[in-house]
């Protein structure tokens, strides 16, 4: 498994590999969710580049930047099982050689759901990927459609700065009683990883009333068996897929952020018409 720490050595790389390139950006702690993502672009590329970089960027004040759980090691060892995969693992300097100016400013979409929570978050997410976009110029790109509304704003990232890359949603890859897998999973308290599988417990209720024709009042009770479950809920809301307008109809996404304790889950669940 060859690890790339710096830019010039993966551009040296990827300029002599012949065939398509598909890019995977993580930040690292690997788990089956990301092998999954692997997988797929194995399937779409010749050469797959998983990137590993704790972004210091998407993170606001107060939040895990320093705690975020950095497993090198291990990643590259959960690597090695696939074929023609490479890692770009840079440090922040290599990055970010002095604190950059630019954000990506995403509009409104950007000002919804998680960014009422976390303000500077998608800002920091299109610069890491714009600048990776260009460092490793890939064919394809893999995103998990867990992160839907990242998703959303990838795809426009891509269509309005003209990168002309394949964007593949990859699906959700879940623990058998329904939790998201998450790198985050691992702060949960062993009471609160069992409490935690409620979140998507409730979307699926809320699905099957969305197409029962009875969404609002889903909603509502989903906020409240959450709140009663023991979490703090940011926001349960049910937007049209492209995320541009609420609605409680399908085709539509319901997304939700929940905390328990100090630790943040996301997640959703898509309602398409049947
Ligand atoms: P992260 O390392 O959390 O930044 O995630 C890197 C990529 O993996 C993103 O595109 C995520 O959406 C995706 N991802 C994370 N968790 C999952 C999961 N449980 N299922 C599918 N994709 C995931």
């Amino acid at each position: 498994m060859k690890i790339y720490r710096h830019i010039q050595d993966l551009k040296a790389h990827l300029s002599g590999v012949k065939g398509l390139v598909a890019l995977v950006p993580t930040m690292g702690n690997l788990h089956d969710g990301h092998l999954g993502l692997v997988d797929i672009a194995r399937r779409h590329a010749d050469v797959v580049v998983v990137s590993i970089f704790v972004n210091p960027t998407q993170f606001g004040a107060g939040e895990d930047f320093d705690a975020y759980p950095r497993t090198l090691d291990m990643d590259a060892q959960k690597l090695a099982a696939f074929d023609g995969v490479i890692v770009f693992a840079p440090s922040v300097d290599e990055l970010y050689p002095s604190a950059p100016n630019i954000r990506i400013d995403f509009g409104a979409r950007a000002q919804i759901l998680c960014a009422k929570n976390r303000p500077t978050h998608f800002g920091g997410v299109g610069l890491i990927v714009a600048k990776l976009f260009n460092i490793v110029r890939p064919d394809v790109a893999i995103f998990g459609q867990k992160d839907y509304q990242q998703l959303v704003l990838i795809r426009a990232l891509n269509d309005e700065l003209n990168f002309g890359i394949k964007i593949i949603a990859a699906p959700t890859h879940r623990a058998d009683d329904g939790l998201a897998l998450s790198s985050r999973n691992q702060y949960l308290s062993d009471h609160e990883r069992a409490i935690a599988p409620t979140i998507y417990q409730n979307l699926i209720k809320i699905k099957q009333a969305i197409l029962n024709g009875n969404g609002k009042n889903a909603l509502a009770r989903a906020k409240d068996n959450l709140t009663a479950a023991g979490f703090a809920v940011d926001y349960m809301e049910c937007y049209t897929q492209d995320l541009t307008q609420k609605t409680q109809n399908a085709p539509c996404v319901v997304l939700v952020a929940a905390r328990l304790g100090n630790t943040r889950l996301i997640d959703n669940i898509k309602v398409d018409v049947c």
